[in-house]
């Protein structure tokens, strides 16, 4: 069942050990098929230089898994909720990528510093909220998609693809799952710079919005000229 979108999805994954954004069996993709209404996903603490397409786990927008011999990924729960709020997703990415999990861990947005973060974010990645201890005993990974929705008010995940949850990691959005891995790759570089902006400069001040607006829109825009036509 969907056997080329595990194929796609598997790739996928694997580009994230390929990229350097995972040790061990940290991070998960998933893509879904919005016509089926399934998503496919990587299977839970499966060792990436193990796994192959048919590991790949199918389940419905309910979480039950309709094919696979596998338990899929913990964070199934968390991909559910964010395809649910947000239509227009059709892949995330979770890591614990170093640079962007350190800012995680410090509760912080990442602030647009200069123009490598607007050619793909409109705006400060947000970091969101702690989860509250109800929330982490009950419904855990279901309540981490609740407050990623939560800090997306007003905001649209695919022109700020990507968010940091306090105290875990990053979910990267894109419209397929491979362009959800790109951006989490584009966000560790993003934390990365901001990490050394500051540590060369303490009182570096967010670049120019008039400067955010210009390298978005001439990427992204209705008018943008970026690139081959
Ligand atoms: P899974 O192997 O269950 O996807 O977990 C990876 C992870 O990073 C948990 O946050």
């Amino acid at each position: 069942m969907l056997e080329h979108l595990k194929e796609k999805v598997c790739k996928a994954n694997l580009d994230l050990v390929k990229n350097g954004l995972v040790l061990f069996t940290w991070g998960n993709v998933s893509e879904i098929d919005r016509g089926a209404g399934y998503i496919v996903i990587k299977p839970s603490g499966v060792s990436y230089g193990h796994m192959k397409p048919e590991d790949m786990v199918v389940v419905d927008l309910e979480g039950n898994v309709v094919d696979g011999k596998l338990r899929p990924s913990s964070d199934t729960p968390t991909h559910i909720e964010l395809y649910k709020a947000f239509p227009n997703l059709g892949g995330i990415t979770h890591t614990h990528s170093t640079y962007a999990t350190a800012w995680a861990q410090a509760g912080r947005d990442i602030p647009f510093y200069g123009t490598t973060h607007a050619d793909y974010f409109y705006g400060d990645i947000p970091c969101a909220r702690s989860l509250t201890q109800a929330e982490v005993d009950g419904d855990y990974e279901k309540n981490t998609g609740l407050v990623i929705i939560e800090k997306f008010k007003g905001l649209n995940p695919l022109e700020v693809p990507g968010v940091l949850v306090k105290s875990h990691g990053v979910f990267a959005f894109g419209k397929d799952g491979a362009q959800s891995v790109y951006h989490a790759t584009v966000l560790e570089e993003v934390a990365k710079m901001a990490t050394i902006t500051e540590t060369v400069n303490n009182k570096a001040a967010r670049a120019d919005k008039f400067l955010l607006e210009k390298h978005y829109q001439r990427k992204h825009g209705k008018n943008a000229y970026y690139g081959q036509k």
